[in-house]
């Protein structure tokens, strides 16, 4: 990951800033000023770069017996509060059931 879009939050310092990589955060150095401090790497929006990201279980479906879909699992995602609002919204309202997937699978003709 590229440090280029990181600045010093105490002086602003954008080209003198030294990372040391941990598991999940990065412990920024500005040699500028010597202020440190740590940089998370939750995930970030990949469309908006926007860091609000909301962890979310998403419901792995599968086709059951006859018409039914069934749950088998869940896996978490990670939806950005501005880009994926609608779908968040969606998932708060239906709580405590994780998110259902946009497509499920196709289900068979009910008719007969
Ligand atoms: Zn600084
Ligand atoms: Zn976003």
């Amino acid at each position: 990951m590229s440090l280029a879009d990181i600045s010093c939050p105490n002086c602003g310092e954008t080209d003198s800033i030294s990372g040391r990589r941990d598991v999940n955060r990065i412990e920024m150095t500005c040699e500028a000023c010597l202020h440190e401090w740590v940089r998370s790497l939750e995930p970030k929006c990949d469309r908006c770069g926007g860091e609000d990201m909301q962890a979310v279980p998403l419901a792995i479906v599968e086709k059951g017996r006859g018409t039914q879909l069934s749950v088998v699992g869940t896996r978490r995602i990670h939806l950005c509060s501005v880009c994926d609002a609608s779908t968040l919204e969606r998932y708060h309202r239906n709580r405590p059931n994780p998110l259902m997937p946009e497509e499920l699978p196709t289900l068979p003709d009910a008719r007969d």
